[in-house]
C-alpha cells in the first residue's frame, strides 16, 4: 500500500514537471517571423524586446513602451511580491543597445508593463509618460516630478519628430470575475513602493497609442481590449497588436476587437505582441507559456494566431525577433505585396 502511494506521488510529480516544461510553440512563430535585414538598420528603426516592449528610434529620439525587463518568476508573481530587478534591467538595456531614451511609456499600469519603467527612466534619463497611476509607480521609486508627465488624452504631442496620441481604451477582459474585480478599472492613487503584490499594480488607463513619424503611421495596442469608436481617423502602416487571451473570448468580443481596434486603423502590417511568457527572463529568449498555465487558463496561442489570420486575410502578419533592430522601411517593404 505504502509502495503504491510513493509510486503514485512520483507519477504525479513527473506529470507536473512535464506540464511545467512543455511549451507548445505554434508554427506561426517561425512561419511569420521577419526574415529581412536586421543589421545596420538606419532611419526609423524598431526593436521588439519581449511582452509589449517596443523601441522606436530615428537616430535622434528614442521612445520605449513599457520597459518591462525584470520578468519575475511565476511563483513570485502568484504567491509573493514583485519588484524591479535593476541588474536585469541594466543587462537588457545593454543588450538592446539602449543608452539614453527620451520617453518610456507604459501601455497601462499593471506590473508586467509599468513596474520597471521608473528604473528605466532613472537609468536612461527618459521622461516617464502615462496615467496618474503610472506616475504613482514613479513616485514610489522616487523618480523626480520633473521627469514625469501625465499624458494628455486624444491629442498629438511631439517628442522629437514623433507625434504621439494617447487614447483611453480598455484592458483585455479577464474571463475570471475575481481577476476582473481585482485588476480592472482601478487606479493607483498613492505612491506605490515595491516590493508589492501584483494586485497593487492597478490598471490605471489602458492606452491605444497612435504615433506619426515623417509619413509612417504606427498604432500600438498593448492589451487585447477595445472601446467602441474612440480611435479617430488614422490609417496605420503598422499595428503592434496584443493577442494574449483573445482565444478565450467569445465571438462578439473578437468581432468588436477586430472592428474597433484593428479595422479602426486599417493596418497593412500587424505585429503580434504580448504573446511570450513574461515570467521567463529575456536572456532565455522568447518562450511561450507552458502546458500548466495553458491548462489552468485554457490558453492556446496557436488559436490566437489563427483568429488574427482568419480575420485579416489581406494584412501581413509579422512576428518580430527578439533584440534585433529592424528598419521600419524594410519591415514595411518586406511586407508589401
Ligand atoms: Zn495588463
Amino acid at each position: 500500500m505504502r509502495k503504491l502511494w510513493i509510486t503514485d506521488m512520483l507519477a504525479l510529480l513527473l506529470i507536473l514537471v512535464l506540464l511545467w516544461n512543455i511549451r507548445p510553440r505554434p508554427s506561426q512563430l517561425d512561419a511569420l517571423e521577419f526574415k529581412g535585414k536586421t543589421t545596420s538598420a538606419t532611419g526609423l528603426t524598431v526593436q521588439f524586446l519581449g511582452n509589449t516592449n517596443i523601441l522606436l528610434d530615428d537616430g535622434e529620439t528614442r521612445i520605449l513602451t513599457d520597459g518591462f525587463f525584470s520578468r519575475p518568476p511565476a511563483y513570485t508573481v502568484v504567491f509573493g511580491e514583485v519588484s524591479p530587478n535593476t541588474s536585469r534591467i541594466k543587462d537588457c538595456l545593454n543588450r538592446a543597445g539602449i543608452k539614453d531614451l527620451d520617453a518610456v511609456i507604459p501601455v497601462h499600469s499593471h506590473f508586467d508593463h509599468a513596474m520597471d519603467a521608473p528604473v528605466v527612466a532613472q537609468l536612461t534619463g527618459a521622461t516617464l509618460m502615462g496615467s496618474s497611476s503610472t506616475l504613482n509607480i514613479g513616485r514610489g521609486l522616487k523618480l523626480p516630478e520633473d521627469q514625469m508627465v501625465q499624458a494628455p488624452l486624444n491629442k498629438f504631442i511631439s517628442i522629437g519628430k514623433f507625434e504621439i496620441m494617447f487614447i483611453a481604451s480598455e484592458h483585455w477582459e479577464y474571463p475570471d470575475p475575481d481577476q476582473q474585480k481585482r485588476l480592472l478599472h482601478q487606479g493607483i492613487s498613492t505612491p506605490l513602493v515595491p516590493p508589492a503584490s501584483i494586485y497593487d499594480y492597478k490598471e490605471g488607463i489602458s492606452y491605444t497609442l497612435l504615433i506619426k513619424h515623417e509619413g509612417v503611421n504606427i498604432a500600438i495596442q498593448g492589451s487585447a481590449g477595445y472601446k467602441e469608436n474612440v480611435i479617430p481617423d488614422f490609417d496605420a502602416d503598422i499595428q503592434f497588436l496584443a493577442i494574449a487571451g483573445i482565444e478565450l473570448m467569445d465571438e462578439t468580443y473578437n468581432r468588436k476587437y477586430q472592428k474597433y481596434v484593428i479595422d479602426a486603423v486599417n493596418p497593412e502590417v500587424i505585429v503580434p505582441i504580448h504573446w511570450d511568457d513574461f515570467t521567463v527572463p529575456l536572456d532565455e529568449g522568447l518562450k511561450t507559456t507552458n502546458l500548466m498555465v495553458n491548462l489552468k487558463f485554457g490558453s492556446n496561442l496557436g488559436e490566437a494566431f489563427e483568429l488574427i489570420e482568419l480575420n485579416n486575410p489581406n494584412r501581413h502578419i509579422v512576428v518580430l525577433p527578439l533584440w534585433k533592430r529592424i528598419a521600419m522601411h524594410d519591415l514595411l517593404k518586406e511586407s508589401s505585396p
